[in-house]
C-alpha cells in the first residue's frame, strides 16, 4: 500500500528520514526519555536534511514542498522518538508556519533563514495557566505605547519554551474587542529584556522535549514585530492550529506505527506454552486491529494534507485526522503493552514509552473534546 500511497520522491524522503532517525535517535531515545536529556545534536543535524525548510520559500532559505512531505517527516521521527517530533512540530508547523503564512517579507527575511537551519528554534505561545481550550480567554496583555508593544503575562505548557529564541506570542491589546482585540507578536528573546522561563518537570511522556512556562514582564517589542494586522491574532492562532493538527495526526500515526512494529517483533520471539505468542489468535486480533486503525489514521492524515496542499478547506478533515489518529495512538500503545505482558510495563520497552507519549496527542493543539466540537460545528453548518 505504501508504494501507491506515496510518490517516488516521497518514498525517498521517508527512507532518508528513517535512516537518519535509526542512526541518530534510536540508540539514545530510551536513555533520553529516562534522563529528560534534550537531543540537541540530532535536532540541529536534521536541518542538514532540509526538513525545517519544507513548505518555506527558497528566498527565505527553504526548500519548498508541502504538508504531505512534512507529515511524512513527522511520522518517521515520531515512530522512533515522539519527543523529537513535538520539537519539530512546535518549531516548524507552529512557529515557522505562522511567520511564513502571516509575516511580511521583511519579517520572513529576518526570522526564517536561521530557523530553517535550526540555529534558532521557535515556540508558539498561546496557552496560559488559567486558559487552554478557551483561547479567547487569554490574559496576557500587549499594550501599545510609542510604536512598541509592552508584553505582560504568563504562558504555560509551551513546547521549546526554554530553548526557543523566537516566540509567537498571543496577547490582548484591545480588552473590549474580545477575540478581535488579540494580537500575534513575534518576540525575539535575544533582543528582549523581561523574559523568564521555567522548565516544567514531571511530564508523563515526551520527556526529552522541552515544555516550559514563560513569564513576560514589561517586555518591549517593536511594532514591526506584529504578525498580520492589528486584531488578527485569534484568527492567526486558529488558522495555524488547523494546519498543525495535521502534524499532530502524523505524529500520532508514527507513535502507533512504532507500537505495532515493537508488538509484532516481540510476538514472534516470545513463547508461551511452547509456541510464539504470534500464533495465538487473541494476539493476532490485537495486531490486526492496530494495523487497521493505523492505516485508516494515515489515510485520513494524508487526505487532510492533500486538501490543504491543493488549497481546499481542510479544518474538519484536519480535526478528524487528529481526533482519530490520537485515539489510535493511545489504543495501539495500550495493545502493545498488553502484548508485551509484564515487560511492557517496564522501561526501556518501546511499548511503555509509547503508552506515556501517546496520551498527549489527545490533549494538545485542541483536546479530543475540542476536535469533536470543531467537527460537529462544521458538519451542522454544511447540513
Ligand atoms: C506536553 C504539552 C505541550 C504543549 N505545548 C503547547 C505549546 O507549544 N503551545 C501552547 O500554546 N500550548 C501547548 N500546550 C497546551 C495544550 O494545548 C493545552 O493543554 C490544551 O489545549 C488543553 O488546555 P488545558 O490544559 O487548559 O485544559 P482545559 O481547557 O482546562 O480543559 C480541561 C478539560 O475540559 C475539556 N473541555 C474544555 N472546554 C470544553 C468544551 N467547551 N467542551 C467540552 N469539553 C471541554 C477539555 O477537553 C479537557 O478534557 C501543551 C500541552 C502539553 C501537555
Amino acid at each position: 500500500m505504501t508504494e501507491t500511497l506515496y510518490t517516488e520522491e516521497e518514498l525517498i524522503l521517508k527512507k532518508t528520514i528513517r535512516d537518519f532517525v535509526n542512526i541518530e535517535l534510536t540508540p539514545v531515545v530510551a536513555e533520553n526519555d529516562r534522563t529528560g536529556n534534550f537531543p540537541s545534536k540530532p535536532i540541529k543535524d536534521l536541518s542538514g536534511l532540509g526538513i525545517y525548510g519544507i513548505g518555506i520559500d527558497e528566498s527565505y532559505g527553504g526548500v519548498g514542498g508541502n504538508s504531505q512531505q512534512s507529515s511524512i517527516v513527522v511520522e518517521e521521527i515520531a515512530r522512533v522518538c515522539a519527543a523529537s517530533s513535538v520539537t519539530y512540530i512546535a518549531h516548524h508547523s507552529l512557529a515557522m508556519y505562522a511567520i511564513h503564512k502571516f509575516g511580511t517579507k521583511e519579517q520572513k527575511k529576518r526570522f526564517l533563514p536561521s530557523m530553517v537551519n535550526a540555529t534558532t528554534l521557535g515556540a508558539f505561545c498561546l496557552t496560559e495557566p488559567a486558559t487552554g481550550s478557551d483561547a479567547a480567554g487569554i490574559e496576557t496583555t500587549a499594550t501599545y505605547i510609542n510604536n512598541e508593544y509592552l508584553l505582560n503575562g504568563t504562558k504555560t505548557f509551551i513546547t521549546n519554551g526554554s530553548i526557543a529564541e523566537i516566540y509567537i506570542v498571543f496577547a490582548k491589546t484591545h480588552q473590549e474587542k474580545g477575540t478581535k482585540g488579540i494580537n500575534a507578536i513575534i518576540v525575539d528573546k535575544s533582543k528582549s529584556k523581561g523574559i523568564d522561563t521555567q522548565f516544567l518537570d514531571g511530564k508523563m511522556g515526551l520527556r526529552s522535549s522541552d515544555t516550559s512556562q514563560i513569564f513576560f514582564t514589561d517586555v518591549k517589542v517593536p511594532q514591526e514585530n506584529l504578525l498580520g494586522k492589528d486584531g488578527d491574532g485569534f484568527k492567526i492562532a486558529m488558522s495555524v492550529l488547523d494546519s498543525s493538527r495535521i502534524s499532530v495526526a502524523a505524529q500520532a500515526v508514527g507513535i502507533a506505527q512504532g507500537a505495532l512494529e515493537s508488538a509484532l517483533s516481540y510476538s514472534k520471539i516470545r513463547k508461551t506454552f511452547g509456541q510464539p505468542i504470534s500464533n495465538l489468535q487473541s494476539i493476532q486480533f490485537m495486531l490486526a486491529d492496530m494495523s487497521t486503525r493505523i492505516n485508516a489514521a494515515r489515510l485520513m492524515t494524508r487526505h487532510a494534507s492533500q486538501l490543504k496542499d491543493q488549497g481546499f478547506q481542510y479544518t474538519k478533515e484536519a480535526s478528524e485526522a487528529k481526533l482519530f489518529a490520537s485515539e489510535c495512538a493511545s489504543y495501539c500503545a495500550d495493545k502493545a503493552v498488553q502484548i508485551h505482558g509484564g515487560y511492557g510495563y517496564f522501561q526501556p520497552s518501546y511499548a511503555e514509552r509509547a503508552y506515556r507519549d501517546a496520551k498527549v496527542t489527545e490533549i494538545y493543539e485542541g483536546t479530543s473534546e475540542i476536535q469533536r466540537l470543531v467537527i460537529a460545528r462544521q458538519i451542522l453548518k454544511d447540513a
